[in-house]
């Protein structure tokens, strides 16, 4: 890649950043390129270090690359931006982690993500031009790339006054405040680094420095203190407002001009921070958060917009100075669920999915949205956008690391897999979504096993809601080393995956369920139809069983009664949902089971038989599954 350039020169795995006329600002692929070698370096015992360097006398780097992340956000894709983040997230941990000693050498600004390259590795060097600072206040974001890491550490209230001024820290100051730790002269760099390529020892490094020299910020850490030590933004404006120094007025006017919201949040995550307990990561994690939020509900958009798109420097921010609801602060910082930053690498997998309906459709739709190559096939359904279209089922798996299969029913999925098991590549992963017989999901796995593949039959529950949400629950059977690979992806299509057991297992948990699931339906239907007879009034029979001990989920989430609990089919004309003939379906497949093995499911026959009449006699079928309760209003005991 021409912006970055990556080397073993003797001892040393060399990194240069090699886009001087952009001021070095790391692109994505600078970040991935980074992570790749410090990876291929840490077992590789030819590199005894590693030197992070940068061309040009400017800067080591200005910054992240936002052009891109604005592009997309503007549209309104956010996942773009929210993958950045992560990815360079992690890779800024792996710099602060990494088991070999890194030396970063930080000539001119370095700014931003030029911090998070440079400023947490174990030994960060600065020279005379060198003119580090966090600006992201400035464009309605927060230090991040672990900035917040090094602000919460920095002496008193110094973070906080760094993280809200971006003031620029020369080499004085950034020893000072933690943020480098040798000061070498830049005409000696050139010498350094051929030592070390020659050593491998890094003691040539400290035996090279020169002491630090002076810090102003340091001279003025007792008004920085005074000034900086409230609470919240607004303790500070009132602290500088209230007093009559000159480098109180200069910092209260560089605060007014940076986001509110943005100033608010870095302090809250500088308090939070602060303390014994501080990694890297909990400071990344916590970056995150916001990251994760900043283009939808903060300033960020804007703040580009303002500061480099039509540099009108004229930004219209989301609140006033004085009036910042303290509700927006802890909304950017609540916790992000399964959202969360895991600091796990997010390989783009390549995937080929068949079936594409109701179910496949969406489930395809969110992995091409985490950033998955996904190519399809199906004989009717429409592609998705995003999922590259194949012409055959055997064209869609060509090459793929896992198939994600989502069809009707068994008889269907034995014919695609007999054609798509021979045209997989060795070690790819089969992994059946529909909902199928038993043996059918057992002889898919045999084949796949045979042909040197893994499998897995991983049956949802959730409906198409979910499919589309990416809430599906996952029930899985097969090996532990296939649901290990198609885990992350279970993770985007669902909220929870249960590896069930051996090949199977997965089908089996489902037709449980799902004959529970019809037999409660039913049970709930007719009481309502018996409370009907008895004049008890339908909402009463709710606020009683859904709180006592014939409670259950058909009653209490997906009420069959019209006009009573939450929102259901029922409230819609018994349009599904889940219909009925889906239903039968896994009934049938729940008795073909239980036949297999010879176990007594009476109530379950009892549900497959009253489907069957339903669906095949009584006009059941396209209906929604709870539409048992119409049926038995209108009949008698016999
Ligand atoms: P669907 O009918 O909407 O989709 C199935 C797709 O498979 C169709 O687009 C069809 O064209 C395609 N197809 C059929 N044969 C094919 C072949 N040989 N090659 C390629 N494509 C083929 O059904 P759905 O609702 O998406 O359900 C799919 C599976 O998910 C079923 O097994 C169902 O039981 C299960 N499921 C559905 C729901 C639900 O609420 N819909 C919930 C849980 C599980």
């Amino acid at each position: 890649m021409s912006d970055i350039s990556i080397r073993i020169e003797g001892r040393v795995g060399h990194i240069t950043l090699t886009r001087s006329k952009a001021l070095n600002a790391l692109s994505y692929d600078m970040c991935m390129a980074t992570e790749k070698a410090l990876d291929a370096w840490r077992e590789n015992d030819d590199v005894a270090l590693i030197v992070i360097d940068a061309e040009g006398d400017k800067a080591f780097c200005a910054g992240g690359d936002i052009a891109e992340m604005y592009r997309t956000g503007i549209a309104g894709d956010f996942d773009y931006g929210r993958k950045f983040w992560r990815d360079e997230y992690r890779m800024n941990a792996k710099l602060a982690e990494y088991p070999k000693p890194i030396i970063s050498l930080m000539q001119g600004f370095t700014m931003g993500g030029g911090v998070g390259l440079g400023g947490h590795v174990s030994h960060r060097v600065v020279c005379e031009t060198s003119q580090i600072s966090m600006p992201e206040c400035g464009i309605g974001f927060v230090p991040d790339v672990g900035g917040s890491f090094l602000l919460a550490r920095a002496p008193g209230r110094l973070g906080e006054y760094l993280g809200l001024t971006a003031a620029r820290m020369g080499p004085g100051d950034a020893i000072y405040a933690g943020f480098a730790d040798h000061f070498i002269p830049q005409d000696r760099w050139p010498d350094l680094i051929a030592r070390l390529c020659e050593t491998g020892d890094i003691a040539v490094l400290t035996n090279m420095a020169s002491p630090a020299p002076e810090s102003p910020m340091a001279t003025q850490q007792d008004d920085i203190d005074g000034l900086f030590g409230g609470e919240a933004l607004q303790d500070v404006l009132n602290l500088l407002r209230a007093s009559d120094s000159d480098f109180a007025a200069k910092t209260l006017k560089t605060l007014m001009r940076n986001a509110p919201l943005s100033m608010a949040v870095t302090i809250e995550m500088i308090h939070r921070l602060r303390g014994p307990s501080l990694t890297i990561r909990k400071a990344l994690e916590m970056e995150y958060r916001v990251s994760h939020r900043i283009m939808e509900h903060g300033d960020f958009l804007e703040g580009i917009r303002a500061q480099i798109i039509d540099k009108d420097r004229n930004p219209q921010w989301r609140h006033e100075h004085d009036s910042l609801p303290a509700i927006a602060v802890s909304k950017m910082l609540m916790p992000l669920g399964k959202d969360t930053l895991s600091f796990k690498e997010e390989k783009t997998m390549k995937i080929g999915f068949i079936g594409l309906g109701n179910m496949g459709g969406p489930m395809a739709a969110n992995l091409v949205k985490a950033g998955h190559e996904v190519t399809g096939f199906d004989l009717t359904a429409p592609m998705p956008e995003g999922v590259s279209k194949a012409d055959s089922a055997t064209a869609a798996v060509n090459g793929v690391d896992v198939v994600i299969t989502m069809l009707p029913n068994g008889d269907i999925l034995r014919s695609v897999a007999d054609q798509i098991i021979p045209a997989m590549r060795q070690g790819a992963v089969l992994c059946d979504c529909s909902t199928v017989d038993v043996d059918s999901a057992r002889a898919v796995a045999t084949l796949a096993d045979a042909a040197g593949l893994g499998a897995l039959d991983a049956p949802v529950s959730g409906g198409v809601g979910g499919a589309m949400a990416g809430t599906l629950t996952f029930m899985v059977g097969g090996g532990a080393e296939a649901f290990a690979t198609v885990e992350p992806l279970f993770a985007i299509m669902g909220q929870k995956a249960v590896h069930c057991g051996a090949s199977g297992a997965g089908q089996a948990a489902k037709i449980c369920n799902n004959m529970i699931l019809g037999v409660t339906m039913i049970a709930t239907c007719e009481a309502f139809a018996l409370a009907d007879k008895l004049g008890l009034d339908r909402q009463k029979m709710f606020d009683v069983v859904s709180t006592s001990s014939g409670y259950s989920w058909t009653m209490n989430a997906y009420c069959p009664a019209p006009g009573v609990g939450p929102q259901s089919p029922a409230d819609n004309d018994y349009k599904p949902g889940f219909a009925s003939e889906l239903m039968l379906k896994d009934l049938r497949l729940s008795q073909q089971a239980a036949e297999s093995v010879d176990a007594d499911t009476p109530m379950g026959q009892m549900a497959k038989a009253l489907y069957e009449q339903f669906v095949e006699n009584e006009g059941g079928k396209g209906m929604d599954f709870s539409a048992m309760l119409p049926r038995f209003e209108n009949r008698g005991r016999d």
